[in-house]
């Protein structure tokens, strides 16, 4: 089999990859799901023409001339419901939320009056008609839809779901996730340190990667590499809706993964991508059973070296794990920059880099955070984002614009920036 291209590679996954079913969710606990039902409005907001100002509710026409003197006839509160007509030389005092009098056309805010003698106050500027006034229906009107399937559940979207008042809302399902580490070499977390051994971190690694998706994963451990134990381990993780395997995959002779889940039912899709770190990345699937009694199983080899699995994670199982999670954007945030230095590379495989990002005043900065091995795991730990050397690249140039991958934790930055 060919080298597949990243893209290419990603595009056999969506294809492969179904969004799973829907359940309810109560809106408390529904951040960061996705709607799976569109959502409409079931009342005009505001219901009725409402002052947006603390201030006074008159008529535009009586400030042909200002200052003016005008008689406070009401005092209109939120809540209340006002009962008299406001007529010339008139006004009320309204305010913020509080519906609009009859014969009144605009507000005035407080700021532009001044108390008078008697129930009287006096307006000093101008105001035209309309002024200051939240007209019913211009924040959403009955029956139309104000979120579609497929919204990302942000804390703006809560706020709306609780608007239309809905205490239950449909989102997709998040998918059952299993997690496989592989390797005689391998030490547990809990297990004492022997200096003969290499410390598992790809499990937790992987686990966090998932938990940042909004998934909980189950770790089922390590196995050894022995068929028949893989074969145990892998019966078990064909029982989740995702099962990702890290090491393994290669194709050196104790490299048992490949074969093993082939026997046991998994079409493989893929198993080498053109890219560095990670070449040696498989995809496949279990298909479920046609009368729908199960449901289909996707599978992902990971690499073993620690920043391979990782980089290959963001690659390929995030945008399948986000496409079965309903989400529309699947793919990491991209931002151009600038690279701080140059950067050799040979033509053939894409390149992920992880680099450091630092803001200049005409945006982004990108600088690798050293060398580059696949084991080096540091450097994960360091990264911003992850850049991207196109495969055909033959090197690139300081001050060269790239494209990088914003991993998680770069949504907050340490200076106020406005
Ligand atoms: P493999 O893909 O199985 O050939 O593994 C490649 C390299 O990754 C080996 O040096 C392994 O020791 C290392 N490796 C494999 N699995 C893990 C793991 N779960 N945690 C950390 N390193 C690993
Ligand atoms: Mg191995």
């Amino acid at each position: 089999m060919e080298y597949l291209s990243v893209t290419d590679a990603q595009q056999c996954i969506l294809e492969s990859v179904k969004t799973l079913g829907a359940e309810p969710v109560r809106l408390e606990q529904s951040l960061g799901r996705v709607l799976a039902e569109d959502v409409r409005a079931n009342r005009d907001l505001p219901p009725y023409d409402v002052s947006a100002m603390d201030g006074y509710a008159l008529r535009s026409a009586d400030l042909a001339k200002v200052p003016v003197s005008l008689e406070i006839i009401e005092d209109i509160r939120a809540g209340d419901m006002p009962d008299k007509q406001i007529r010339s030389g008139q006004c009320a005092r309204i305010m913020t939320g509080a519906p609009l009098p009859q014969g009144a056309d605009a507000v005035i805010r407080v700021e532009d009056t001044l108390a008078a003698p008697g129930d009287h106050v006096q307006i000093n500027v101008a105001v035209k008609s309309g002024n200051d006034i939240r007209v019913r229906g211009e924040g959403m009107r009955t029956g139309a839809v104000v979120l579609t399937a497929g919204t990302e559940i942000t804390p703006g979207v809560t706020g709306v779901l609780a608007t239309v008042k809905r205490a239950q809302v449909q989102v997709y399902r998040r998918p059952r996730v299993a997690v496989l580490s592989t390797g005689n070499e391998l030490e547990g977390l809990a297990d004492p340190v022997d200096p003969d051994k290499i410390p598992n971190s790809n499990s937790y690694a992987l686990m966090a990667q998932l938990q940042a998706l909004g998934i909980e994963p189950e770790l089922l451990g390590i196995a050894r590499d022995d068929p028949a134990e893989l074969e145990e381990y892998l019966r078990r993780g064909l029982g989740f809706d995702v099962l990702l395997v890290s090491g393994g995959t290669s194709v050196g002779v104790h490299d048992y993964v490949r074969p093993t889940i082939e026997t046991l039912g998994v079409q493989m899709k893929f198993w080498r991508v053109a890219m560095k770190p990670g070449h040696p990345v498989a995809f496949g699937v279990l298909p479920g059973n046609a009368d729908g009694t199960s449901k289909d199983t996707i599978f992902f080899g990971l690499p073993g070296n620690p920043v391979s699995s990782m980089v290959c994670f963001e690659q390929f199982v995030a945008p399948a794990l986000r496409r079965m999670m309903g989400h529309g954007r699947v793919y990491r945030r991209t931002i151009a920059v600038r690279l701080t230095h140059k950067l050799k590379h040979q033509p053939g495989r894409t390149e992920f880099v992880r680099v450091t990002l630092a803001k200049q005043q005409d945006g982004y900065a990108a600088t690798s955070t050293g060398a580059q091995g696949s084991g080096m795991l540091l450097s994960m730990a360091q990264a911003d984002g992850l850049m991207v050397v196109p495969a055909d690249s033959a090197g690139l140039a300081a001050g060269e614009q790239v494209t990088v991958q914003l991993l998680d934790g770069t949504v907050f930055q340490e200076d106020v920036g406005i």
